[in-house]
């Protein structure tokens, strides 16, 4: 891994900003995905090294808990994957790629086949090898993003010949909406699906359906099937709109005090001087910025009308606001609301973690929680917490 872990505390001393993954947490949100749905085998998406959290350290503790079934977005994810955990089964989301055969069946991986040519292509492959390629069977129920049709379906049921050599471990669909447990697409996608299975059933009896998402996990037993397929909540994400999080947080962000100043009336802080101190003000001045994965769009105006836009992070027991342009290293915020000397340069100010959510950091970003695990930058020092630590840290930030 080319991030860098920490391993001394003078290391600690020099990091500009500190990624913590509790991965405590993110096995009790795993937990917590199977105590939902006992009947069920929980799987773990672990696409985009574990939503930007490391894909490494999450799937050995994954698996440890005895999560035995793996989902990534493409084979040299799989690969990887595989050179960490022989034993489980690796499924690719993204499919099959044309003349990529070789890699997936090197690493043992089942891809997701998407369409009728992937089907022959994989097909084609297992004879080639004189051998039966294990593969899951996608089909689309209403997202229109990859899966084949009810169409090819009765084709795949009536002709045996058309995916022989192929041991069909799964058959999936993917839900459009399942954040939003009242949109009706939901029981229309699991109509279909359940549909689509059904006409599957006599040709291939030992695969097993696999139907929801972290958030489908929520619509109840219908939408379990025999393998879910959880990821954002795995990583203490909120997968379901507008209700509360049945996850914990799995990610602490922390950035460093380089430096606390004192405004006059008028000043203004940053690029293009879009934040002015409206009366004598103190701002304190971060080392992180959008190279980081703090976006740009957390920057705040000081003539912003709603408290709702712009970034805030929590530092020395008080949320305050973002002040002018997050830029590429560092950011500003507006620490007047903090008493004098409670800061100090070298602190560390919270910008995710127990008290800024990573889906409100979203919201204020104008996107989603996924978007901003997924682009946590590289350059934190990252340190991964086995289980119990007290994730909080003192007053101040010392970690
Ligand atoms: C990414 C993905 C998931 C996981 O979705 P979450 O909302 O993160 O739980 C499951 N299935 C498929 C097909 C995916 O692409």
């Amino acid at each position: 891994m080319d991030v860098r872990e920490i391993s001394s505390a003078t290391e600690i001393a020099a990091a500009g900003g500190v990624l913590t993954v509790d991965l405590g947490a993110v096995a009790a949100n795993w937990r917590a995905v199977r105590a939902a749905a006992p009947g069920a085998e929980a799987g773990a998406v672990v696409k985009a090294d574990a939503y930007g959290l490391g894909m490494a350290p999450v799937a050995r503790r994954l698996a440890e808990e005895g999560c035995g079934c793996f989902f990534v977005a493409d084979a040299h994810e799989g690969a990887a994957l595989r050179a960490l955990l022989p034993g489980v089964a690796i499924y690719v989301l993204n499919g099959l790629f044309p003349g990529a055969e070789a890699l997936y069946r090197e690493a043992g991986l089942a891809p997701c086949l998407a369409s009728m040519a992937e089907v022959a292509e994989w097909r084609d492959a297992a004879k080639r090898g004189g051998t039966r390629l294990p593969a899951a069977l996608h089909f689309d129920s209403g997202l229109n993003r990859l899966g084949m049709s009810a169409t090819d379906a009765a084709a795949l049921a009536e002709d045996a010949a058309l995916s022989e050599g192929i041991d069909v471990r799964l058959v999936m669909s993917h839900l459009a909406c399942a954040d939003d447990a009242a949109n009706p697409r939901n029981a229309e996608q699991l109509g279909r699906f359940r549909e689509m299975r059904a006409m599957l059933a006599n040709r291939f009896p030992g695969a097993r359906a696999s139907l929801a998402n972290s958030p489908g996990v929520f619509l109840g037993p219908d939408y379990h099937f025999d393998l879910m397929r959880p990821g954002v909540g795995l990583y203490g994400g909120n997968p379901l709109t507008g209700a509360a999080n049945p996850f914990r947080p799995a990610v602490t962000v922390e950035a460093r005090v380089l430096a606390v100043r004192t405004l006059e009336a008028g000043d203004a802080v940053g690029y293009s001087a879009t934040w002015a101190a409206a009366a004598p003000a103190r701002i304190a001045v971060l080392s992180a910025g959008y190279a980081d994965g703090y976006f740009r769009a957390l920057s705040r105006r000081s003539d912003e009308k709603t408290q709702e836009k712009g970034g805030h992070v929590h530092i020395a027991g008080y949320t305050v606001p973002v002040a002018g342009r997050v830029s590429m290293d560092m950011m500003a915020v507006d620490v007047s609301a903090v008493p004098e000397g409670f800061i100090q340069r070298g602190d560390m100010a919270e910008l995710i973690g127990p008290h800024i959510s990573v889906d409100d950091v979203g919201l204020r970003a104008g996107t989603i929680g996924y978007e901003i695990l997924t682009s946590l930058g590289r350059r934190y020092m990252r340190r991964y917490l086995t289980g119990g630590e007290n994730l909080s840290g003192k007053p101040g930030g010392q970690v």
